[in-house]
């Protein structure tokens, strides 16, 4: 800063001395005369210095800032520096922007940018796939305008983004996309969706074909069971080997008669086009049947209660909470050693959630099996799970069953003093 003002001021200062020794010989209006005139060169010499970077400032494709002398030397080296180092960071940033746009391009998902108003301000080829976008034109319109599909506006409405929504028939018929939103800085959305059509077709595939085998398994099943039944009846049977034989055959037909059932069971929830057919369940007297069936299943070897808390009834299919609610109390009777106790209990508590729960003084589960309990065919105790004449499909029908009435099971255990299990509903399926 003084090094400037020094240089600044050199000029005026030697035109000054210079006008005092013109004043000194010539007097003083030959030195007022020159003092003016060389400050207003100095002046104007300023002024053309300034017009000359209003213009490089105005021409917008001009890199290089002119060459200059004197005071603004040092100014126009600076700019000039400023402006090439601002040239080298867009260059980079667009190298870096190009790469970006190559990677997620490259994306084997679609990729969308919604604001807090859902409208697209950037996606990627393959969003524009799924889609139906346009990533020039569409930029700044609402999403919804392009993908109309009800489910989809629901799902960006509600903003409940913990489960991805599975979209058919987005632009293609066939086509069946994952779709994703993660919410990310202020207001701002990434929508991700996923081509799994294929995948789709490898699930009908696999659903088709255990639903055919079992069907195909039902018959000849009929048959076995129907002769071993006739056989053990003939009064003849008097070799101790082949009743024991036909008690065998006749247990393990059961079972896998019960198997098919289960497997078919699952089949029909699973399959989409069966939609649940909903009606008013009393709930009260089909538990009361329900207990019934368990004091015969239990047949005195447990103390059986039915609590009912509430009167309320239920909007949903009553076979299918008959199937759920039946599995969970036929779980809670074969895992309950004699001389136990089990609670049936239905209440809908101050959150408003209806609850159906068994609770059981039974051998329990160990924590880390719980959340693998409603898989098919997870059983802790394999052995157990037979004897009592178990498929290993039973919680996983429930599952399906509390699924398809929006609501969600609940395990409560300890190993060695007995399990809770709980549907608990949503409040809207509720009728008092
Ligand atoms: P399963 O036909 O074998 O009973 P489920 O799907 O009904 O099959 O249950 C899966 C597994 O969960 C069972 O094999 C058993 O180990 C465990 N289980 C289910 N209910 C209970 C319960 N009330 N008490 C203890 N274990 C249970």
């Amino acid at each position: 800063m003084v090094d400037f003002w020094q240089r600044a001021s050199f000029f005026p200062l030697l035109v000054l001395l210079a006008s005092l020794l013109l004043w000194a010989v010539f007097g003083a209006l030959a030195g007022a005369l020159f003092f003016a005139l060389l400050m207003l060169m100095g002046l104007l010499s300023h002024l053309r210095r300034l017009a000359e970077l209003e213009h490089w400032c105005v021409a917008s494709d001009s890199t290089r800032v002119p060459d200059s002398g004197g005071l603004w030397e040092e100014v126009f080296s600076r700019l000039n520096k400023m402006v090439r180092k601002q040239h080298e960071d867009k260059e980079k940033h667009a190298a870096a922007l190009q790469q970006i746009e190559q990677a997620t391009a490259a994306l084997p998902e679609g990729v969308a940018i919604l604001d807090a108003a859902d409208h697209v301000e950037w996606c990627n080829p393959l969003a524009e796939q799924h889609f139906g976008l346009d990533g020039v034109r569409d930029v700044g319109q609402q999403i919804t305008y392009m993908a109309r599909q009800p489910e989809f506006v629901r799902y960006l409405t509600l903003a409940n983004y913990t489960e991805p929504l599975i979209l058919r028939g987005t632009r293609q018929d066939d086509m069946v996309l994952s779709v994703k939103v993660v919410p990310y800085g202020v207001n701002k959305k990434l929508l991700i969706s996923r081509d799994i059509t294929h995948l789709e077709r490898i699930e009908t595939m696999r659903r088709d074909f255990v639903a055919n085998v079992s069907h195909e398994l039902r018959t000849p099943l009929t048959v076995v069971n129907g002769f071993v039944e006739t056989l053990q009846d003939m009064p003849k049977l008097d070799n101790d080997m082949s009743r024991r034989a036909l008690q065998l055959m006749g247990e393990q037909t059961r079972r896998m008669e019960g198997l098919v059932d289960d497997l078919l069971t699952l089949s029909r929830l699973e399959n989409s086009l069966n939609t649940l057919v909903e009606e008013e369940v009393d709930v009260p007297p089909l538990l009361q049947s329900l207990y019934q069936d368990g004091m015969v299943l239990s047949d005195g070897k447990h103390t059986l209660r039915l609590e009912l808390e509430s009167s309320a009834r239920l909007h949903g299919n009553a076979a299918e909470l008959r199937s759920a609610f039946g599995n969970l109390l036929s779980n809670a009777v074969r895992y309950t050693p004699q001389g136990g106790e089990i609670v049936m209990r239905w209440s809908v508590p101050e959150s408003g959630l209806p609850i159906y729960s068994v609770s059981d003084s039974g051998i329990g589960i160990a924590p880390e099996h719980i959340p693998r309990l409603t898989e098919r065919f997870y059983r802790v105790d394999r052995s157990r799970s037979r004897e009592t004449g178990g498929t290993g499909l039973g919680l996983a029908i429930v599952k399906h069953i509390a699924n398809r009435h929006q609501a969600h099971l609940e395990v409560v255990s300890e190993e060695g003093k007995g399990s809770t299990f709980s549907i608990v509903f949503p409040a809207k399926r509720s009728l008092v």
